[in-house]
C-alpha cells in the first residue's frame, strides 16, 4: 500500500525538506510536473483551485491523479487548492482528493475557526468510514488572493498583517488542521520588480506554537536562500504556481510564433510549453529537497 502523505510530510520535515506543490490546469501541466518529480525521485503534490479544478473538471482530475498514483515512478497526491466553501471541500475529498485547503482568511476568526473545524470533521468522518486519509489545511494571516504578475505588494500585506504565533496557536487548537499556510512576507502572484523578503524567524515562532508543519503558499518569486531558511524552520510543503503560469506562456507563445509557426498539431506545438514548466519545476525541486 502506498505510503500517505501525512507520513511523506512528516518524513521530509524531519529530514528538512519541502514537498513541492505546483497548479496543474491541463494535462501538459501535470505530465511536466510529474515528470520532473520523477528525474528527480521524490513525491509530488498537485494542486487545482476551484479555477482551475473547474476547467479540468474536478472527476477527471481525481481520475487522471488515481491513474497516475499507479503508473507514476513517484507518489503523487492532490490537494483543493484555495477552496472557499465547506461544499467546494467536501465535493473534491468525495472524487477522492487526498487533501484540501479551506480559505477563508477574509471572514472574521470564529466564523472561519466554524467552517474549517466542519471540513476537518468531514475528513475524519471520510477516513473512519473509507480508511482515506485526507488532510485539510487552511491559511491565517492575507498574502493577495491571486497567481499573477503585480505592479507592486497587494493592498493588505504587509509586516503587520502577518500572522502571530499565538493566533495560530489558537486557530489549530480549535480546528484540529493537519496544516497551516501562514503569511510570513510570501505573496501570491509575483512583483514584477521583485518580491519582499521572506521572514524565516516568523516561520519559526509560529511553527513552534503551532505545533503542525507549515505550507509556503506564493513562493513564486523568491530567494533560493530564503525558501530554504523557512524550510529549515518549520515549512514542510512549498506552493509555486505564477512562475509555471509564466513559462508555460511564454514558451506556448515562442511556440505558435516562432518555432512551430506552420504547425497545426497540438501534440507538437505544445510541448515547448510543457517542458518550460518542467524545467522550472526541476529547479524548485532541487532546492525544497536539497539536491
Ligand atoms: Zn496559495
Amino acid at each position: 500500500m502506498q505510503k500517505s502523505l501525512r507520513a511523506y510530510i512528516n518524513e521530509a520535515r524531519k529530514e528538512k525538506r519541502a514537498i513541492g506543490h505546483f497548479n496543474v490546469s491541463n494535462l501538459d501541466a501535470v505530465h511536466a510536473i510529474v515528470e520532473a518529480a520523477e528525474e528527480l525521485n521524490v513525491p509530488i503534490i498537485l494542486g487545482a483551485t476551484e479555477g482551475e479544478e473547474g476547467y479540468i473538471g474536478t472527476q477527471v482530475l481525481a481520475g487522471i491523479v488515481s491513474v497516475l498514483k499507479q503508473t507514476a515512478k513517484v507518489p503523487v497526491f492532490l490537494n483543493a487548492d484555495h477552496h472557499y466553501s465547506f461544499e467546494s471541500v467536501k465535493k473534491s475529498i468525495d472524487a477522492g482528493f487526498d487533501m484540501a485547503i479551506i480559505d477563508l482568511v477574509k471572514l472574521p476568526i470564529e466564523e472561519n475557526i466554524k467552517i474549517t473545524k466542519q471540513c476537518v470533521d468531514y475528513a475524519r468522518k471520510i477516513s473512519k468510514e473509507f480508511g482515506r486519509d485526507i488532510l485539510i489545511e487552511a491559511e491565517l494571516g492575507f498574502i493577495g488572493s491571486s497567481s499573477k504578475l503585480l505592479d507592486g505588494v497587494p493592498e493588505g500585506v504587509g509586516k503587520e498583517t502577518m500572522t502571530k504565533s499565538e493566533d495560530a496557536k489558537y486557530f489549530v487548537e480549535n480546528t484540529g488542521i493537519d496544516l497551516l499556510a501562514p503569511s510570513v512576507g510570501n505573496i501570491h502572484g509575483m512583483v514584477k520588480s521583485g518580491e519582499p523578503a521572506l521572514h524565516p524567524e516568523r516561520v519559526g515562532q509560529i511553527y513552534q506554537e503551532a505545533n503542525i508543519p507549515l505550507v509556503l503558499h506564493g513562493a513564486s518569486g523568491n530567494t533560493d536562500q530564503d525558501i530554504r531558511a523557512c524550510i529549515d524552520r518549520g515549512v514542510a510543503i512549498v506552493h509555486i504556481n505564477t512562475e509555471i503560469r509564466v513559462a508555460y506562456k511564454d514558451a506556448l507563445i515562442d511556440s505558435l510564433t516562432v518555432e512551430n509557426k506552420d504547425e497545426i498539431a497540438p501534440y507538437k506545438y505544445l510541448p515547448m510549453a510543457k517542458d518550460a514548466i518542467k524545467r522550472v519545476v526541476i529547479e524548485k525541486l532541487k532546492v525544497f529537497n536539497n539536491k
